[in-house]
């Protein structure tokens, strides 16, 4: 799943498969609307859940899709530094919407497998 704002209305987010040329399933319209299209009707639920996924931590969300797919979250653009890698976006879209990069990058939050594999008795 890829989230990536509209170039031309940065309230939309677009969510499609992977990048250019994968189903498109919709998008998020500023108001909290969902704009379902075809492919994504029929999955309502499963893109509710990534919706809150990607609302609780975006930062690590388009991380974890940015290492996935090798492709900028916001530009589909490829990733081929470490540093794009770590955050999920490429140095352009970091300066384009005033977000950290390189090494000011944040670190990512450990996904919950991490956590689980990495538990601290108490
Ligand atoms: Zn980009």
């Amino acid at each position: 799943m890829r989230f990536s704002v509209s170039k031309n209305d940065p309230n939309t987010v677009h969510m499609n498969a992977g990048g250019y040329g994968t189903p498109y399933f919709g998008k998020i319209l500023s108001p909290g609307q969902i704009d379902l299209y075809p492919a994504g009707r029929g999955m309502r639920a499963e893109l509710t859940e990534l919706i809150k996924d990607f609302a609780a931590d975006p930062a690590g969300f388009s991380a974890a899709q940015g290492k996935l797919n090798h492709s900028c979250v916001y530009c589909s653009k490829g990733l081929t530094t470490n540093e794009s890698l770590a955050v999920g976006y490429g140095p352009e879209c970091a300066k384009h919407y005033g977000l950290p990069w390189g090494k000011f990058a944040p670190v990512t939050k450990p996904t919950r497998q991490e956590l689980v594999n990495d538990e601290v008795p108490f």
